[in-house]
């Protein structure tokens, strides 16, 4: 049994009800069928398709996060160490073509200021690590990090819009000991980041890496992605230009007076699910590599800069399982013994470039849609055309979607 969507829209009362019957002394079959019917409940071989996402949404307040959720529990173990996680947002505006947190949890919503102040005063913990897509939309974010900090609880940011820093949100990251900074450059050229919908002014990116200079941020971290559909030479030609402007804007690498130093962290395009990239090919081994000679190259006379990149095979092994279908399910059996993940593919004889290297056609039908995400397929391939075309489209309005109805999230 699956369930489909946000937990708090009915996990508990699913496993209420497994519980009761369970106590009730009934057998597994029984069990299911007590909960069959429940939102969200998915039984593979029962549950007519497709099976609906189910959102905790309040409908009188569509535009705000009904209960944004937090870590169960902090531990010295976990990935984030010893950190009290909790949610800002969830969902973004943006619609960036190639992200699937922007698609799969419509409609965006975000926080309250009470509720998440009402969760720390309860946990009270040493240390919160604030999550979210677009953190710095949320506008009580500085009064939010300006109350934590008047409590003597640590913090960290996810990461950060560069349009949304500003030289009174700097002074608090910094007097929080930030020394890392990280901005999505995501595209290499100025085209590619509009056929991507980035949304993203190159004033605010010079801005923001001033602004790090300015206030003694030691690092900045870029992410940058390559193996873009219909990408050419003349992209990556743009981006050594872009970083001098930014070397300059930050003063990187050139002494005491700016940011000491710049990574580039490069990771190919992995065609996402449920994203106008869904119809996309992937970018072959050969393709990422010789995008990744031309970023090194655009790097080459920068001082101060590093180039990490993900190995490509690595990355096509992500593809693979992001698009794959039931037939790799013997691979990944293999894997699981485990053989690796890459042994597990070799045996496995399947055709990847079939899942991979091919643009699929407007009618193909995907093995994800057995879920209903809530976002209209119509939209989805709208905006892949739009990406094909190299135009953006316009982000979610601030209204929420009662003024927007586009994606038909909340219908
Ligand atoms: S209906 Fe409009 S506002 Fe709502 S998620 Fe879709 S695009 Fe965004």
């Amino acid at each position: 049994m699956l369930f489909v969507g946000e937990a708090e829209a009915g996990l508990a009362d699913v496993l209420a009800g497994l519980r009761q019957a369970a106590l009730a002394g009934a057998d597994k079959a029984a069990c299911l069928d007590a909960v069959a019917g429940k939102p969200g409940v998915f039984l593979p071989g029962r549950t007519p398709l497709p099976v609906q996402r189910v959102r905790a949404l309040d409908p009188n307040a569509p535009t705000l996060l009904a209960t944004p959720a937090h870590s169960g529990f902090v531990s010295g173990h976990a990935a984030f160490r010893d950190m009290f996680l909790i949610e800002v947002n969830r969902g973004c505006p943006y619609g960036c073509r190639f992200c699937a947190a922007g698609y799969i949890y419509r409609p965006p919503r975000q926080a309250r200021l009470a509720d998440l102040k009402a969760l720390i005063e309860d946990v009270s913990p040493r240390k919160v690590g604030l999550v979210g897509t677009a953190l710095t939309d949320w506008p009580d974010l500085l009064p939010f990090l300006t109350w934590l900090r008047g409590r003597k609880t640590k913090f960290s940011l996810a990461s950060i819009r560069a349009d949304g820093l500003t030289p009174e949100l700097m002074t608090a990251l910094r007097q929080a000991g930030l020394r890392t900074l990280t901005l999505a450059l995501e595209a290499p050229s100025e085209r590619l980041r509009r056929a991507c919908n980035k949304h993203l002014a190159m004033d605010d990116l010079l801005r923001a890496v001033a602004l790090a200079g300015k206030f003694g941020v030691n690092h900045l971290k870029f992410y940058l992605i390559v193996g873009w559909p219909g990408e050419t030479p003349e992209d990556y030609a743009a981006l050594g230009p872009l970083l001098a402007s930014v070397a300059e804007a930050g003063g990187i690498g050139v002494g005491k007076r700016g940011v000491a130093h710049a990574t580039l962290s490069v990771n190919p395009l992995v065609p996402k699910p449920f994203t106008p990239m869904q119809w996309a090919p992937m970018a072959s081994e050969a393709a990422i590599e010789t995008a990744y000679g031309l970023v090194r190259e655009a790097v080459k006379p920068l001082k101060g800069f590093r180039v990490e990149v993900e190995p490509a095979s690595m990355s096509r092994l992500q593809g693979l399982l992001a698009r794959g279908d039931e037939r790799l399910f013997p691979m990944l059996v293999t894997a699981a013994r485990g053989d690796g993940l890459r042994r597990a593919v070799a045996a496995w004889g399947g055709d990847v470039g079939w899942y991979l290297d091919r643009e699929r056609p407007a009618d193909e039908v995907f093995p994800w849609e057995m879920i209903d995400i809530g976002v209209a397929r119509d939209l989805l391939w709208r905006e892949w055309q739009r990406y094909r075309q190299g135009q953006g489209s316009a982000k979610c309005p601030p209204d929420g979607c009662p003024a927007c109805g586009r994606c038909g999230a909340l219908l």
